[in-house]
């Protein structure tokens, strides 16, 4: 799909409801047209950050434009001219914020869209240090405004004026008027220049930052990300899509557990995980969206909402995979055979972290081990569905198919030495 959509961004303006209307198309096609079953937000993120790595279309293409961005810097090519004619601000680039009015570009509707996206970069990056901030631009930056609106001092700019620190003393304080005037020679009034200031100080508030001197980094922070780029777009895709928020499963697991969980391992080892049965298996386990009999019972598929092994207590994830009495041999046989095997360079005493999550404080496992558990987790839950108890003798045989079949794939893809090893 990446390559229709490299495509696409040359067209000049991909109608937005033409985006949206794919971006639906790829939900509806991973969830088969029934309803979301993890939230698009989590979906869209990294599986390392506990996402589906759903790719959103929109900010796909932004993270394109913004190549062109980086080109400006890094190409030598004439359509630099003639952009520098038609769109004179792009010599200022680096003195500017990002907000750059796009309804100035008269030369093409791709430009437009290149400093919209260049905009829309620009609002999710937040400056995180003192210097940082002294070297955000005063003028079309959407943090620093006068009445709700960006400011553009032509005069200022041509005295030199462009940054926070601009107008700072040594010190970090603000200069007076007096001070400002009589430095940079410039003509300007002091209603003027006190509500820069006053717009300055409400953005350094905002930040939670101090200033304490007038030191800045040499680029703006975003032009920063946009330039340090070596290739590609993934990184300004990462940055567009970024959000604070931890997937929701994070929450629910760390009240019904009461444990410490480390999420950001859980979600690494799912981002290894090569079969993608598995892979899908295990997601469905973490992000609690797994069958269990009290779901099954909601729509009508079951009768009975207590554990298809012990037919005593409720069903739920980790009453099967873990505290229910009927599964306990079953671990604690898996148990004896790794310590006796070796499989770990120290012996393994499974808890419910490493069943569910595939690792514990202070436990380290390896790739074997977390095969292992994998698999038996996947095994368990094939019982489940055929509502036998599982045994510990089929498991090993099931194991051993399962490795033979990993082995023939290791062989068709030129994986086998690291299969072996
Ligand atoms: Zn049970």
């Amino acid at each position: 799909m990446s390559k229709i959509i490299q495509l696409w961004i040359l067209l000049p303006n991909p109608p937005d409801n033409l985006v949206d209307e794919l971006q639906n198309t790829v939900f509806e096609f991973i969830w088969n047209r029934k309803q979301d079953r993890i939230s698009r937000k989590t979906a869209i993120k990294n599986v390392t950050k506990g996402g589906l790595g759903i790719p959103k279309i929109r900010e796909y293409i932004n993270a394109l434009k913004l190549i062109w961005v980086r080109k400006l810097k890094t190409s030598n090519h004439k359509w630099k001219s003639i952009l520098k004619v038609s769109y004179p601000k792009v010599l200022l680039l680096e003195q500017l914020g990002s907000s750059l009015n796009v309804k100035d570009c008269h030369l093409n509707k791709f430009w437009a869209h290149v400093f919209q996206a260049y905009r829309e970069f620009g609002r999710k990056i937040y400056v995180e240090k003192s210097e940082e901030l002294a070297a955000e631009p005063l003028f079309c930056n959407d943090n620093i405004q006068v009445e709700n609106r960006n400011i553009f001092y032509k005069n200022w700019i041509d005295s030199g004026v462009c940054y926070i620190k601009s107008i700072l003393n040594e010190d970090g304080t603000f200069m007076t008027v007096k001070r400002f005037t009589q430095k940079y020679d410039i003509n300007t009034n002091y209603i003027t220049y006190i509500g820069c200031v006053q717009a300055v100080k409400s953005y350094i508030r905002k930040t939670g930052l101090t200033v304490e001197k007038n030191k800045s980094t040499d680029l703006t922070k975003t032009l920063k990300i946009i330039y340090g780029a070596q290739k590609g777009a993934r990184l300004y895709y990462e940055v567009l899509i970024q959000t604070n928020s931890k997937p929701n499963c994070c929450d629910k697991w760390d009240y019904k557990l009461n444990l410490d969980i480390n999420w950001n391992i859980t979600f690494k080892k799912i981002h290894k995980i090569r079969e993608i049965k598995l892979k899908w298996f295990q997601i469905r386990l973490v992000h609690r969206i797994l069958a269990t009999n009290v779901v099954l019972m909601h729509m009508g598929v079951e009768n009975d909402i207590t554990c298809s092994f012990c037919k005593k207590e409720r069903d739920a994830i980790n009453h099967i995979f873990w505290r229910c009495d009927s599964i306990k041999p079953f671990w604690e046989q898996l148990q004896i055979a790794l310590n006796d095997r070796g499989v770990n360079a120290v012996s393994i005493t499974l808890n419910e972290s490493i069943v569910l999550f595939g690792h514990d404080v202070n436990f380290r496992s390896d790739d074997t081990f977390d095969l292992i558990i994998l698999v038996a987790k996947f095994f368990i839950y094939k019982c489940k569905v055929k509502k036998i108890i599982p045994q510990f003798h089929f498991f090993k045989q099931y194991l051993r198919n399962t490795f033979e079949v990993y082995k023939h794939n290791s062989k068709v893809n030129m994986s086998y030495n690291k299969f072996m090893t």
